[in-house]
């Protein structure tokens, strides 16, 4: 195993990254310049998402309805709900990313797809033997996570689900009782580096790299999980925008029906036209469809709903200023 040193450019992060020793000089080297701008170019990703996440938290006027769209479609958030609802999920999102970001920010371990701990490559032999091949030859990436890591992070799982039923019903004193444990005090990144597999990754061009390298980062360092992937273009923004063009036709028709004597038919006629172009892209891509099914409560522990939102969302406020 070779260990090579790289460092973010502009964060001035030093980090490992491990490949295997008879890999080529020129694959080190390609290696350790593409991680280092990756890791550059997620930061500056998080940075910006978690700023306009905050705007919308704190001064929810100031982002536009794109910005509410992408919550929308990547966590499944219906867009006529409470503020209440909208704040909790926002919120939820913003200490996911927070996690990440200080993650990332802190000397991170990467590795190639080959150097897996132990375990992990006795778990891809056990699939040989199933004829089923190499599972990781198929993924974009992965975090290995062990039997004694997961075992508390199920229980604490568990722990927190009875907790909030029993919240429910007994108000503050679980608040009370519970509070450490939702502090977020104990909860530690998970041991092992972020694997990817570069032969696979590099072909699908640089934003791809970075959103597979977010992605995984949230595994490792906000326990998120895998409940679907969004095709490989996530990025929805131009696609969200020429839906909306192509569903604004509805809106004349909008204005002049049912909505023709409302006050504020203007604002209702372009949520629905959003909500109609919206309909019409979760049909495109299942996952979008599959986090309004779950809600955006499971939506936002989902690594590929983050990773995309916070490349959109940057993209986003990059065009605005
Ligand atoms: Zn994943």
């Amino acid at each position: 195993m070779t260990n090579l040193v790289s460092r973010s450019i502009r964060y001035g992060v030093d980090f490992n990254v491990l490949v295997n020793d008879s890999v080529l000089p020129q694959f080190k080297t390609k290696v350790k310049t593409s991680c280092g701008s990756w890791l550059d170019d997620a930061q500056e990703i998080l940075d910006l998402a978690i700023q306009t996440c905050t705007t919308a938290l704190v001064t929810p006027d100031n982002v536009s309805d794109r910005f509410h769209n992408l919550i929308s479609y990547y966590f499944g958030l219906p867009s006529g709900c409470s503020r209440e609802r909208y704040r909790a999920c926002l919120n939820a999102i913003l200490s996911r990313l927070n996690r990440t970001k200080s993650g990332l920010s802190n000397g991170v371990d990467l590795a190639d797809r080959e150097q897996m701990p132990y375990l992990a490559k006795a778990s891809t032999y056990v699939s040989w033997a199933f004829c089923q091949g190499d599972p990781t030859e198929r993924m974009a990436g992965f975090v290995w996570q062990d039997f004694l890591e997961s075992v508390p992070n199920y229980a604490k799982k568990a722990y927190k689900i009875r907790k909030t039923k029993w919240d429910q019903k007994n108000g503050w004193i679980s608040t009370f009782l519970g509070g450490q444990l939702n502090g977020g005090g104990f909860e530690k990144p998970l041991y092992y580096p972020i694997h990817l597999n570069f032969n696979k990754i590099w072909p699908k061009g640089r934003a791809y790299c970075i959103v597979t390298l977010i992605h995984e980062a949230t595994h490792k360092f906000a326990e998120t999980v895998d409940h679907e992937y969004f095709k490989d273009d996530g990025s929805i923004l131009a696609k969200l925008d020429q839906a909306i063009r192509d569903c604004s036709v509805w809106k004349d028709i909008y204005l002049n029906g049912d909505l023709k004597n409302d006050e504020d038919r203007e604002a209702k006629a372009c949520a629905r036209v959003a909500e109609q172009a919206l309909k019409q892209l979760r049909g495109e891509n299942p996952a979008a469809k599959t986090m309004q099914q779950i809600g955006e409560m499971e939506a936002v522990n989902n690594a590929d709903s983050l990773a995309w939102f916070a490349h959109d969302v940057a993209l986003l406020s990059l065009e605005i200023t």
